[in-house]
């Protein structure tokens, strides 16, 4: 039997398979997002008493996003921590068991699949619907942890409006930093986007259409050094050729600092059973939420490196429980 272990506790010594307690699930919904919730409830009004495993930040990425503000049904906006809170709600209402903890490992390897929490139960499941969405990357300063939700954001869509008529920077070079430079261009006054190589990686539509953009200046061969400001962002200093004999501090003003240097998807326990890309984003039958393994399901940012919006993962979570669901009265 193959599992893939993830040590989220290297000092605890990881219990004896026979020694984990036994439970069943009809469909056993990892993460709680956007997408694992919308699964949850979908699962639950069709009668698969879904158990959902939370993970370690329950609620996902918009726990750490401030107004929400483009999700339907919300004409005033709603904060990402409400909105979560309000999602759970639902899904409780219709019967999910919300378990605490985290997937420490899976086996896809026959049905019923297995999946371990927190190196303690293992649920024996008829189907799984993987939710386990993305976490952006970050610089790793001091600074940008300081200022995270008051003025440091990893989503200019959803962040973005805050920023109106203001100053704001962009680091990165791939596609995402050149869109995101682009749509924060049509609300800020001023966007300065930060390159660490003398080229971008972007496609070259994408550079295209970001350098025509008269509002835009891209700062190429330049590195963040420090997010500045004392409650909110105010600026930053960069390193112009950093490591070289020419290299120079330069200083910018901005109120918004975006970082658009690449999601990491958390497949990285699912790996050794159903496919990922180069980047690790979870394969799944284009249209559907299906994996190769019949009876896995994945929806929402741990297979979407395109749009990753809360009402796309809420969508595909839709698709997830009725996959499920559909897998279950073709075996019966
Ligand atoms: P990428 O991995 O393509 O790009 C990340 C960028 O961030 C690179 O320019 C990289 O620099 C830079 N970077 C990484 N770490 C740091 C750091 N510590 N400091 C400064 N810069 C850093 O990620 P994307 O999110 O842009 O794209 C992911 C995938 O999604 C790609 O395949 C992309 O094509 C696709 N995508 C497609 C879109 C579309 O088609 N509309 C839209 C958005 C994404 P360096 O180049 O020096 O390594």
């Amino acid at each position: 039997m193959k599992f893939k272990t993830l040590d989220i506790n290297p000092t605890k010594e990881n219990k004896r398979k026979e020694d984990l307690e036994t439970k069943q699930a009809k469909c056993l919904i990892i993460g709680s997002g956007p997408a694992g919730y919308t699964a949850a409830i979908y699962a639950a009004r069709a009668n698969m008493q879904p158990v959902m495993v939370q993970g370690m930040e329950v609620g996902g990425q918009l726990m750490s996003t401030t107004e929400v503000e483009n999700f339907p049904g919300y004409p005033e906006g709603i904060t990402g921590p409400e909105m979560m809170e309000d999602l759970k709600s639902q899904a409780e209402r219709f019967g999910t068991d919300m378990q605490w903890g985290m997937a420490t490992s899976v086996d896809f390897s026959s049905r019923p699949f297995k999946v371990v929490v927190d190196d303690e139960t293992e649920y024996h499941c008829e189907t799984v619907i993987i939710a386990t969405g993305a976490t952006a990357k970050y610089l790793g300063l001091e600074s940008e942890e300081k200022f995270k939700g008051s003025g440091v954001s990893a989503c200019a869509t959803c962040d973005g409006f805050f920023y109106k008529g203001k100053k704001v920077a962009v680091v990165g070079g791939g596609d995402t930093a050149a869109e995101e430079a682009s749509y924060l261009a049509g609300l800020a006054e001023k966007v300065f986007l930060i390159v660490r190589k003398p080229y971008m990686r972007a496609s070259k539509a994408m550079q295209k259409r970001v350098e025509s953009l008269p509002n835009v200046e891209i700062l190429y061969e330049h590195t963040t050094k420090e997010i500045t400001g004392t409650n909110v962002v105010t600026g930053a200093t960069l390193i112009k050729r950093a490591g070289e004999a020419d290299a120079e501090e330069v200083k910018i003003e901005v109120d918004g600092f975006f970082l658009a240097i690449g999601h990491k998807p958390n497949s990285d326990i699912f790996k050794d059973f159903i496919d990922t890309d180069e980047t690790g984003y979870i394969q799944t039958v284009p249209g559907t939420s299906k994996t190769k393994i019949p009876g896995v399901f994945a929806c929402g940012d741990v297979q979407d490196k395109t749009y990753r919006q809360a009402i796309t993962a809420a969508g595909s979570g839709c698709k997830a429980a009725l996959d499920a669901e559909r897998f279950l009265a073709e075996q019966e």
